[in-house]
């Protein structure tokens, strides 16, 4: 098929993508324990009938013990055509309490020229994508399909270890993990980064009992304090990471502006930014760390008594080139050596999550820069992930040939795991566009 007819053909379904995708988004697909589990399996069937209908004959559900099923399914392209496999996620975070959402979370709903609900963008926007990109030849693309759609990808997902353990599945040339989004809306965006996890877990003992702070503060050191102590050091005085030993390298891609970091980061007005290096390397090629959990008693009615026990959850993200495993192992030690006065402090070695860089010149990048740049009338732009898709250094490692490309429809306006979510319909159907036209280029 010729570029114009692909084009007028994503022109054409975007009713029916439409209605695809808010069929997903009204099933509540919440992966996360303690969520029933029969809507994401729903939507597992949603998912398997969408893919038939636009020519995955053999889409089916693939159980997984203890799990959600994942939705696989295949097309065989035309004798000695590279294979691509497309992945997604049909689960979804939960949508949080009821107040802040402007339109009920599991009821899709037009404003702007964007639909909102939970999962509209993270991650039902990719299915549809991937869908409507096969639709797009009629059930004969150019190149053979493999399609993965995950049900656990907001949760500890299973597939994370499956993929490791039978790598046969999911051997291809090029991977489309379609997951991420433009920086911005309609500025075309290859994601080819993402950093890493590291995480300890720190606890502090120090008296039996809580006491009484005017009786006995003074001479016993208080748990709190001495974790907060231990917890100030985790930043030197420039706010970069104090940790040493760790790696980091200068970010070549997207400058992403303060002002457009600000503004989707929510700071508020009058507060400062810290840390050393452009934006994109603080965010993408410099490791960061964050308490993300600390147990102490509540400010509210806090009685006067020294604390006999405090806990922190210490999370960092790693930079790609920086061994997970290695930085967790230097956070501890960073940890225990920070205690003061020579209190013992227990610290744990938590999750460890690899960091990935794609490699940018293969054949599969090239036939997306130009199908980016064909949908988009632009040229494209790459940037990093702050965050880790642990499935993704997995895939990498099952299919060390294949080539990785990370897009999608979910712009920062999307508010994945927020409230109102939405996606751009929009730029959804640029997202489809240069999907069929990557398989289009990549075959030739
Ligand atoms: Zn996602």
């Amino acid at each position: 098929m010729e570029k114009g007819e692909l084009k007028a053909a994503v022109a054409d379904m975007m009713p029916q993508v439409r209605e695809d995708l808010e069929r997903l988004v009204r099933i509540p697909s919440v992966s996360l324990p303690g969520f029933p589990a029969e809507p994401p399996r729903e939507t597992a069937n949603a998912v398997v009938e969408l893919l038939k209908s636009v020519g995955v004959a053999n889409a089916r559900l693939r159980e997984i013990k203890g799990g959600n099923p994942t939705v696989v399914g295949g097309l065989e392209g035309p004798e000695g055509a590279p294979t691509v496999l497309l992945y997604a996620h049909y689960d979804v975070q939960p949508p949080g309490p009821d107040e802040g959402w402007k339109s009920p979370a599991f009821e899709p709903t037009e404003r702007g020229g964007r639909i909102y609900g939970r999962g509209a963008a993270d991650d039902k926007s990719g299915v549809v994508m991937h869908a409507a990109a096969l639709r797009a030849f009629k059930g004969k693309p150019p190149v053979t399909i493999k399609v993965v759609i995950e049900g656990e990808e907001e949760t500890d997902s299973h597939l994370d270890a499956f993929v490791l353990d039978n790598p046969e599945p999911f051997q291809a040339d090029l991977i489309v993990i379609g997951d991420t989004g433009n920086w911005k809306v309609r500025e075309p965006t290859l994601t080819t980064t993402l950093r890493g996890l590291a995480v300890c877990d720190v606890r502090v003992a120090t008296l039996k009992d809580a006491v009484h702070s005017g009786m006995y503060g003074g001479p016993a050191p208080d748990a709190l304090m001495v974790l907060i102590k231990m917890l100030s050091t985790l930043l030197d005085d420039a706010g970069d990471v104090n940790v040493k030993g760790l790696d980091s390298y200068k970010w070549e891609g997207l400058d992403y502006s303060e002002h457009t970091y600000r503004e989707t980061a929510g700071v508020l007005p009058g507060v400062p930014l810290i840390g050393s290096g452009s934006v994109s390397d603080r965010l993408w090629a410099k490791p960061s760390v964050t308490v993300i959990g600390l147990d102490a008693p509540a400010a509210e009615g806090a009685p006067n008594a020294l604390i006999p026990e405090a806990r922190a959850v210490v999370s960092m993200r790693v930079p790609p080139g920086q061994d997970a495993e290695k930085a967790r192992a230097l956070l501890a030690e960073h940890l225990r050596a920070s205690a003061p006065w020579g209190v013992q402090v227990t610290v744990t070695e938590g999750q460890a999550g690899p960091a990935f860089m794609a490699g940018t010149d293969g054949r599969g990048y090239e036939a997306a820069r130009r199908a980016m740049k064909d949908a988009y009338g632009k040229d494209s732009v790459m940037m990093g992930q702050g965050g880790s898709i642990p499935l993704v250094s997995n895939l990498a490692q099952a299919a060390p040939k294949a080539e990785i490309i990370m897009w999608g429809a979910e712009d920062p306006a999307a508010a994945i795991h927020s409230d109102n979510e939405s996606v751009d319909i929009g730029e959804l159907q640029h997202c489809i566009l240069a999907e069929a036209l990557l398989l289009k280029y990549f075959s030739e």
